[in-house]
């Protein structure tokens, strides 16, 4: 099972700030940013790659979850990054769909090193 399905079934923890049926938002381990959360699909999803017209309304409703975070953890007026890493190049780690919300400092240009 992968990591973030262990996270899902509290088999391993997580600070977690957001979760419904669908939807689990968690802290991320290693921020890259003063908020960092990561908003995951709790359907194993592997990339983007792997999504199907049926997710199309997960899709739509993880987006506004993010938005509904970002208000809370104050960031929704400054402003945010959503950020979504596919296979090898796109630099992705953990083989679970999961969108980065990145804020709370001026994040610059998009990054490509
Ligand atoms: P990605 O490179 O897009 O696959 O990002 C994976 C992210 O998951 C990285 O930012 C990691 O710091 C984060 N991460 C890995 N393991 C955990 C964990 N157990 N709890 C929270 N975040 C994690
Ligand atoms: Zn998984």
């Amino acid at each position: 099972m992968c990591v973030f399905c262990k996270i899902v079934k509290g088999e391993l923890p997580a600070k977690v700030v957001y979760e419904d049926d669908r939807v689990m938002a968690f802290h991320d381990i290693n921020p890259q940013a003063p908020v960092h959360v990561l908003v995951i699909p709790k359907e194993h999803i592997p990339t983007v790659n792997d999504l199907k017209e049926e997710h199309a309304e997960l899709i739509g409703h993880i987006f506004l979850v993010i938005k509904k975070i970002a208000k809370e953890l104050g960031i929704a007026e400054s402003g945010y990054r959503v950020l979504v890493n596919c296979n090898s190049d796109g630099g992705q780690e953990i083989y679970h769909l999961h969108f980065h919300l990145l804020g709370g400092k001026p994040l610059g240009p998009m990054v490509c090193r």
